[in-house]
């Protein structure tokens, strides 16, 4: 039996042509058709008119921030439940997050906090400088509260959609609700160039100007000539093959993760104290991780327990995000709320979704989660 992953990557033929081709082309660069291709594609993906390729989700936060106004000294309003990067490229700015609850109606950043915490902040005169929403496991947050909170202040919102390419809110893309969004395609996202990234907008004037940070900002001059400090973030032709190739099997990867998840909710039915991340009504996850909650009274088991018993299996299993304001590098960080994301990590599991993941290999992980209940 092997080992069972939470997320691996799915790669087939059409990656290795891609791959290959873009090799055989010799643009093994930071430049090259397959870049091009692969923003003109994703943007139509998602509806926007401009996508820069950048060679990771954190550095596109960082340019999608930096590019916002962020700067030294300011706050910037986070879901405290999220990966740390999403917080990681506001400390990059000199800036400091901010760090809100989840609703536990969606996991997502509270709408109704972020609306309370901007207008008590407006009163006192000291507005963040942004809002960074995440749409959480593929799930996104919950836009129309949130931009109309964000516009009521004149506070520019940026979407974190790292986890969600794919996912709709009210027929609309994830990654398109921001001034910025930015999406991620590290090895265990929904596709992957095995690490990459890329960042989104309306603005043809922000989605310039990133390219040209990303890419040491060289001024158009034969020699080499900088005005601005800039950054090495471009993503390379070769990757942007890959992920040319992932984009076009995106559909296949949705559908695949969202029969899984249906899989779990069919194998569970029966067992007392489960229950899954609420699905919202408002949208269509792209069904990116399937993380479920156990309630340890009503199961006989905790959640530590059952993800040892799936270790035990050789089957890899991990507890839902650790919120930001409980990681130790973020215990002076202001924290708005808090209790709601601590309470879905204690309970918090994610289970393997891999869109290989067969029928066999998802019913030895059912079976382990079962024998751990009483
Ligand atoms: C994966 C992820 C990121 C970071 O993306 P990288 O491409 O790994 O830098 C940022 N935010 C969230 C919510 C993520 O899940």
């Amino acid at each position: 039996m092997t080992r069972i992953y939470l997320s691996p990557p799915e790669v087939g033929d059409a990656e290795r042509a891609m791959l290959l081709a873009a090799f055989d082309s010799n643009w093994i660069a930071p430049v090259g058709p397959d870049i091009d291709a692969f923003e003109a594609e994703l943007a139509g993906r998602i509806g926007l008119q401009h996508a820069v390729a950048v060679s990771s989700g954190t550095a596109g936060l960082h340019l999608a921030l930096l590019l916002l106004g962020v700067g030294a000294g300011d706050e910037v309003l986070v879901p405290s439940f999220t990966f740390v990067a999403t917080a990681s490229a506001v400390c990059y700015l000199g800036a400091t997050p901010v760090l809100v609850d989840c609703s536990p109606a969606n996991w997502t950043i509270d709408a109704d906090l972020v609306a309370a915490e901007l207008e008590r902040r407006a009163r006192q005169g000291r507005l963040p400088a942004a809002v960074v929403t995440v749409d959480l496991y593929g799930a996104c947050a919950d836009y129309d509260p949130l931009l109309a909170a964000c516009r009521a202040y004149g506070v520019p919102l940026v979407e974190d959609a790292a986890e969600a390419l794919g996912a709709t809110y009210r027929g609309r893309a994830a990654g398109s609700f921001g001034a910025a969004g930015i999406l991620s395609f590290n090895g265990n996202k929904i596709i992957t160039t095995s690490g990459g990234g890329m960042l989104v907008s309306a603005s043809a004037e922000l989605a310039d100007r990133a390219r040209y940070l990303a890419t040491q900002a060289r001024d158009p001059a034969p020699h080499y000539q900088h005005s601005v400090v800039g950054f090495n973030y471009r993503l390379s032709n070769l990757l942007a093959a890959l992920g040319r190739a992932q984009l076009g099997g995106l559909d296949h990867h949705i559908a695949r993760r969202r029969l899984i998840q249906q899989r779990y909710r069919e194998a569970f039915s029966d067992l007392p104290g489960i229950a899954f991340m609420p699905v919202p009504a408002y949208g269509e996850p792209n069904w990116w991780l399937t993380c479920i909650t156990i309630d340890p009274d009503a199961f006989g088991a905790d959640r530590e327990r059952v993800r040892l018993a799936l270790e035990e299996a050789d089957i890899e299993a991990r507890p839902a995000w650790k919120p930001l304001h409980l990681q130790p590098v973020f215990t002076d960080a202001p924290v708005v709320g808090g209790s709601a994301c601590a309470a879905v990590f204690d309970r918090g599991l994610c289970l393997p979704t891999g869109s290989a993941l067969g029928p066999a290999d998802q019913a030895r992980v059912a079976d382990v989660v079962r024998a751990t209940a009483r």
